[in-house]
């Protein structure tokens, strides 16, 4: 174990370095120690191979495997502090837990700038204030009208003066400092971000009076806000979670502690932050992509000096410090985006229950449609189960209708059942949001003369056809090509696209319904961030139009005048192999849905599907989510799956096949071997094929772990990683780990 006891001449450094090599790099102190002693969490820059890194010193010893002499010598320590200590905690169960380099952990929990070297210092901003008044200084003004001018300004702003104010009326840094060496102006230094705006109140507007179900989940958590505490806030949509959320925090910074909000991706849209900048008039700190280098470092400095009070952001945010932590919240707890996907694959809704849980905190994880996860903890007791039934307005959330897609002819994917209600809508002069989970034209091209389908060339899936540029192109490996004239395969003219996604439909309504504007929206319409908030202003105005998106549209967003959801398409998710597929498919309905009606007209849903008797699309629409999730809960625990068992999933991949196979068989062979021994609560299925086996030209299969004991389980796989690093057929497979994987895929 490290010591944080500041040590003045430790024989050795133990530096961790951005490199996937889960090992520490050895070094020998400068000669002379840092003014704060060598402690855990300073940055040092060091020599690695030909080129230097930055690092950070993890432990403080006195012996090595390798003789002192031999250890070359940190370059340069780059901290007068170590960085936060709860910072360091969180990488280190992070690294530890998902089985990652710990240098590279911390690489990816640090600003980039911090990453390359930089101090941690906040950016400051000048202030110019008139200090009081004296008689002996004025006088020797009278020969400098322009700097008397400029005091007679300054002296107007009781809390002076930012330079660019000063330049812009045409007065000059000179006569700036003329004034400070004459005694008459102060020069103060406010840092950039989150600056303190002193004592007095804290919101900007009042409170919402709560409903009797909110004041009662807000009192629970309130209960206890000295320990960990963790809550689930189910609530259905629009039923005023983040009303709960706001005086939460209210409560938490008026007793001078930090808040920590997470959102979806998709959730931290300007919208969604004027609401909290509107409540509070204490600075409310955003963490998002839109960020600068400089802007992200001043957040993350702002976060850890404990000036910022409130923090908000996406995924990465959890690794934010926080110097006087007092409450973490999880808004829509259940979202795919808190799972990051490649490298470094943690969850940040599991990691914010254990940092909560280290804090001694409380954690509310809030959701309308709660992963299975966190209700099975709630119905174990591990959670406080809080619920909120009812919506602020006065419309129920809307139930899904199901209606049969088979036999009946489509246009852009909507039979006339559903185009009817379309037309009805329109006419009452309402909105109407059209969700399919495709983008593109058409999934793919089809040869009507031969039967030939688009399919990539590197993946084992098919291209869509895109109009707008035209082309084909893959959405697993981008590979693009164009639009061919004549079969490939038969040289027939009678190619067609094969079933709708978001551009057919589009053009489809602008057909049928020319007055009526229609708004398209997912990842190709929308690469400008500022054009999807411009689409929604105009939206949000309330004239009758059309909504046709993916489920970018689906989530988070309040659109006031949407009364009818049509589901172009409900089966994706029903006969998916995944064992989380219905799971996420029914939240993604469940959300959509969500967006109807939310105002002062009733909401009317139109799920279209081939399957209307598959018997958990009929529990949904019928019984709604919380029955559904108790039905999948139970198949989970009858197939012993996961939150009844916990997985890793290992993946190779490689553009050989062989090679893969070969390394996954000796893995799978080492490890039932050394289970049987040392854990036999494991089980190890595979190696077996991907579900897409072949992608961006490389093979890819995977070995599964499972175990109903957390410990065995990490020993396992500690035991994999360590074979699998010092395997010489690995360095020519590229391999991950997966803990608790989200999909199997
Ligand atoms: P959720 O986060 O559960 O989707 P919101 O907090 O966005 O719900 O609330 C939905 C709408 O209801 C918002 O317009 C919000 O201002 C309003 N609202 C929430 N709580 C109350 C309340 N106690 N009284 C009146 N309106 C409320
Ligand atoms: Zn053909
Ligand atoms: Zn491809």
């Amino acid at each position: 174990m490290p010591d944080s006891i500041p040590h003045h001449s430790p024989r050795i450094l133990r530096v961790a370095l951005p490199t996937p090599l889960r090992r520490l790099f050895d070094y020998r102190p400068l000669r002379e120690p840092p003014a704060c002693g060598w402690q855990p969490g300073l940055r040092v820059r060091v020599p690695f191979g030909r080129r230097q890194m930055v690092g950070v010193v993890v432990e403080c010893i006195d012996s090595s495997d390798l003789p002192p002499d031999r250890l070359k010598p940190v370059e340069a320590c780059l901290d007068a502090t170590p960085l936060p200590e709860d910072w360091l905690w969180l990488c280190r169960f992070t690294a530890r837990y998902y089985q990652h380099s710990l240098g590279d952990t911390l690489h990816q929990a640090l600003p980039v700038l911090l990453r390359q070297g930089r101090p941690l210092a906040g950016r400051m901003r000048e202030r110019w204030q008139a200090l009081p008044p004296s008689a002996e200084a004025e006088a020797r003004l009278a020969r400098a009208p322009r700097q008397a001018e400029l005091l007679a300004m300054l002296r107007q702003h009781h809390h002076g003066l930012p330079t660019q104010a000063v330049l812009a009326q045409s007065f000059s840094r000179e006569q700036l400092l003329a004034l400070v060496d004459k005694g008459l102006v102060e020069r103060l230094l406010d840092p950039l971000t989150a600056a303190e705006t002193g004592a007095g109140r804290l919101l900007a507007e009042p409170a919402l009076p709560l409903n009797r179900e909110q004041a009662q989940a807000l009192a629970t958590v309130h209960e206890r806000l000295e320990a960990f505490h963790p809550c689930l806030l189910h609530g259905v949509t629009g039923s005023g979670k983040t009303e709960v959320y706001l005086q939460l925090i209210e409560a938490v910074v008026a007793r001078d502690r930090q808040a920590l909000l997470l959102v979806p991706e998709i959730g931290l849209t300007p919208q969604t932050l004027a609401r909290f900048r509107q409540r509070f008039r204490v600075p409310v700190v955003a963490l998002h992509s839109g960020l600068t280098d400089h802007e992200r470092l001043d957040a993350w400095e702002a976060a850890a000096s404990g000036r910022a009070p409130i923090i908000i952001g996406t995924r990465s945010a959890i690794f934010t410090p926080l110097a006087r932590p007092g409450v973490i919240i999880v808004d829509e707890e259940h979202d795919g985006s808190f799972k990051q996907q490649e490298g470094l694959r943690y969850h940040a809704r599991d990691l914010a229950v254990t940092r909560a849980k280290h804090h001694a905190i409380p954690l509310l994880l809030g959701s309308a449609t709660p992963s299975l996860e966190s209700l099975y903890h709630a119905e174990r007791g591990n959670y406080r189960h809080l619920r909120l039934t009812r919506r602020a307005s006065r419309h129920a959330p809307a139930r899904l209708e199901l209606i049969d897609l088979r036999g009946r002819p489509r246009q852009g994917g909507l039979i006339p059942p559903a185009i009817e209600a379309i037309r009805e809508t329109l006419a009452a002069g309402h909105q109407v949001l059209i969700f399919i989970n495709r983008r593109g034209f058409a999934p793919t091209l089809a040869c009507h003369a031969c039967g030939w389908l688009a399919d990539c060339d590197h993946c084992d899936a098919r291209m869509t056809l895109h109009r707008q540029p035209p082309m084909l192109a893959c959405h697993h490996c981008d590979k693009r090509r164009p639009v061919p004239d004549a079969c490939p395969s038969c040289g027939s003219a009678d190619l067609r696209p094969l079933g709708s996604g978001t551009e057919r439909t589009e053009e489809t309504l602008a057909a049928l319904f020319p007055k009526v504007p229609v708004h398209r929206i997912d990842r190709d319409s929308t690469r400008r961030r500022d054009a999807f908030e411009h689409m929604l202003g105009q939206v949000r105005r309330g004239e009758p139009c059309l909504l046709v998106g993916t489920q970018m549209l689906a989530k988070g967003h309040h659109l006031p005048h949407v009364t009818l959801v049509v589901v172009v398409n409900a089966d994706g998710g029903l006969y998916a192999s995944d064992f989380r597929a219905l799971e996420h498919s029914a939240q993604l309905l469940i959300q959509v849905a969500g967006r109807a009606g939310r105002a002062s007209h009733p909401g009317r849903v139109l799920v279209q599907t081939l399957h209307t008797d598959d018997p958990h699309l009929r529990m949904l629409a019928q019984q709604g989510y919380d029955t559904l999730a108790e039905q999948l809960l139970a198949e989970r625990r009858a197939a012993a799956l996961p939150p009844y068992r916990f997985l890793a999933l290992l993946r190779l991949e490689s553009p050989k096949e062989e090679a893969a196979s070969a390394l996954g068989g000796e893995a799978a062979a080492m490890l039932r071997h050394w289970v049987a021994a040392h854990a036999p609560d494991v089980s190890c299925l595979g190696p077996v094929p991907a579900p897409m086996e072949r992608r961006q030209n490389r093979y890819h299969l995977q070995l599964m772990l499972s175990s109903a004991r957390r410990s065995q389980l990490h020993a396992a796989c500690a035991q994999l990683t360590a074979w699998l690093e010092a395997s010489p057929e690995a360095r020519r497979v590229r391999w991950s780990l997966d803990v608790d994987p989200q999909t199997l895929a």
